[in-house]
Order: structure tokens, then C-alpha cells, then sequence
């Protein structure tokens, strides 16, 4: 189930697509994001901190805008984190 952020997300700028409305994340096993060294730190989106470190879970970060768009993203996160977000009954959402 999707889970909904209490704040937005860190880690990612996203005010260049336009004005966020709200952001879920949900656990996926079918992506992990790439190990791409010049991509660290990986920001946990819920709390900001670097979450390539051990603890983290692969997630899929949905980020819905006031004109309708979302956008999908593959992020780490820390599992305390994801655990802290409050669930929705929304299915879970994939990369688009
Ligand atoms: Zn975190």
C-alpha cells in the first residue's frame, strides 16, 4: 500500500515541474536504483539524510503536481522512515 509523506520530500527538486500537491512512496522488489557513484549521497526522500547506507529499502516515490501530472521515481529510503509515513489504501504505484 502506498504510504502518504507528512512533509515533502526531500532530496529532490522538485519545484522546477510546478507546485506539489502531495507525494506517496510504497515498497517495490522490482527496481533497485542504479549504484551509480556520482549519484551519492541517495536521500532518503522522507527524512533527507543519506540513505545508501545499510537500513534502506528500494521505494517508489509518486509525486503528484496541481496540474494533474505525477511523476514516478525510484529512491532508497530509510525502512524506519517509510514505516513512519501514514498508510493510505491506495494500491501500490509503479514506474512509469
Ligand atoms: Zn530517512
Amino acid at each position: 500500500m502506498r504510504r502518504l509523506l507528512s512533509k515533502p520530500p526531500k532530496g529532490l527538486r522538485y519545484e522546477i515541474i510546478g507546485q506539489l500537491t502531495r507525494a506517496t512512496i510504497n515498497t517495490t522488489n522490482d527496481y533497485e536504483p542504479f549504484t551509480f557513484v556520482p549519484y551519492r549521497p541517495y536521500y532518503c526522500p522522507v527524512c533527507g539524510d543519506d540513505a545508501g547506507a545499510e537500513g534502506h529499502i528500494a521505494t517508489i516515490l509518486v509525486l503528484e503536481f496541481t496540474s494533474g501530472e505525477k511523476h514516478n521515481f525510484i529512491t532508497w529510503s530509510h525502512k524506519k522512515c517509510f514505516e513512519e509515513c501514514i498508510e493510505t489504501n491506495e494500491p501500490d504505484a509503479d514506474l512509469e
